[in-house]
C-alpha cells in the first residue's frame, strides 16, 4: 500500500533533477560521480536503474540508500509522506506478561552483582579479593567487571527474599536450587564471582569459580529468559567501544580481564561454548 501510494517519479525528483526522455525520466546518479546522466526511472515499473554503476530498485530501496534509512525506517518515513497509518505494534498480554518476567530478572541479577560485589569487598570475602589480587587484577578492573564473591553459606536467597522477590522469581533466575527437602539453596557458594554482561551492560547471569579444588572449578548459570549463552558473549559491553577493527577472542573471563586491563579492550570471549554463528553475527 506504501509503495502503491507513492510515485517513484515524484519522490526521486524531490532529490535529484530528471528530464522526462521517452516513457522513463532521466538525471545524474545519486550513486556515482557522473557528468552525463545514464540514471533512469521507469513510472510505469515504478523501479529506478543506473546503467553506469547498476543501482537500482524500488522506492524503498532508493530511500534507504539515499537517505541511509533501514527497511523498516523507509516504510515509515514513506507511509507518512503519502499520510497512510502504519499499524501499531500491538502487545498481546502474553507479549507483556514475558517483558515483565524478563524485567524482574534483570533486577534479580543486578541486585545478585551488588551482593557478590559487597561480599567480595567485606572481611569474609578476603579470600575472593586475595584470589584476583593474586592473579595480578587491579582495583580498578575488579569493580569495572563488577567481580564478586560468595561466600560458604551463600546468603543471596535470602537478601533477595528481604527485597521482595518471590520463590517463582528467584526459581526463574536459575541462581538457585529448590530441593523439597532442603528447600532453596544458593546454587554459587564458596566462589568467585563473574557477572556476565549483555551487550547492552545488563547482568544476564553469572559465572563462578570455586575457591579450593572441589568440583566443578567453573560453574555457569543456566539458560534463563535473560540467558542464551550461544548469542552473547563476555566483555563485549566494553569491547564495542574500543573502536578497533577487530576483536580478540579469548576463551574465559580471566584471559579478557586480563587483556582489558592491559589495555587490550577489544578482548572478549565466548562462553564457555563453541564460537557459534549468531556471536559471529554479533561481533560483525
Ligand atoms: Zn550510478
Amino acid at each position: 500500500e506504501v509503495r502503491n501510494s507513492t510515485d517513484i517519479v515524484g519522490y526521486i525528483s524531490s532529490h535529484i533533477n530528471l528530464k522526462k526522455q521517452g516513457s522513463n525520466y532521466v538525471g545524474l546518479c545519486p550513486f556515482h560521480n557522473e557528468k552525463t546522466p545514464s540514471f533512469s526511472v521507469s513510472p510505469k515499473r515504478q523501479m529506478y536503474y543506473c546503467f553506469g554503476c547498476g543501482a537500482g530498485g524500488s522506492v524503498f530501496t532508493f530511500a534507504m540508500e539515499y537517505d541511509n534509512l533501514t527497511f523498516p525506517e523507509a516504510v515509515s518515513m514513506l507511509a507518512k509522506r503519502s499520510g497512510i497509518n502504519l499499524p501499531e505494534a500491538d502487545e498481546s498480554e502474553e507479549a507483556k506478561r514475558n517483558n515483565s518476567i524478563r524485567a524482574r530478572l534483570f533486577d534479580i541479577n543486578r541486585e545478585a552483582g551488588v551482593y557478590y560485589y559487597t561480599m567480595l569487598k567485606s572481611e569474609n570475602g578476603r579470600i575472593g579479593y586475595n584470589y584476583f589480587t593474586k592473579r595480578g587484577l587491579s582495583e580498578d578492573i575488579i569493580k569495572k567487571f563488577a567481580l564478586g564473591y560468595t561466600g560458604k553459606s551463600g546468603g543471596l536467597y535470602r537478601f533477595l527474599k528481604n527485597k521482595g522477590y518471590t520463590d517463582d522469581e528467584l526459581k526463574m533466575s536459575g541462581l538457585f536450587s529448590f530441593d523439597e527437602k532442603q528447600g532453596p539453596r544458593d546454587k554459587f557458594w564458596n566462589r568467585v564471582m563473574f557477572p556476565i554482561m549483555d551487550a547492552n551492560n545488563k547482568v544476564i547471569a553469572f559465572g563462578g569459580r570455586v575457591m579450593g579444588d572441589a568440583l566443578p572449578k567453573y560453574l555457569n548459570s543456566p539458560e534463563t529468559p535473560v540467558f542464551d549463552k550461544s548469542r552473547n558473549l563476555y566483555g563485549l559491553n566494553y569491547a564495542r567501544y574500543a573502536r578497533k577493527p577487530y576483536f580478540i577472542l579469548c576463551e574465559g573471563y580471566m584471559d579478557v580481564i586480563a587483556l582489558h586491563q592491559a589495555g587490550f579492550t577489544s578482548a572478549c570471549a565466548s562462553l564457555g561454548t563453541a564460537f557459534t554463528g549468531m556471536q559471529a553475527n554479533l561481533i560483525k
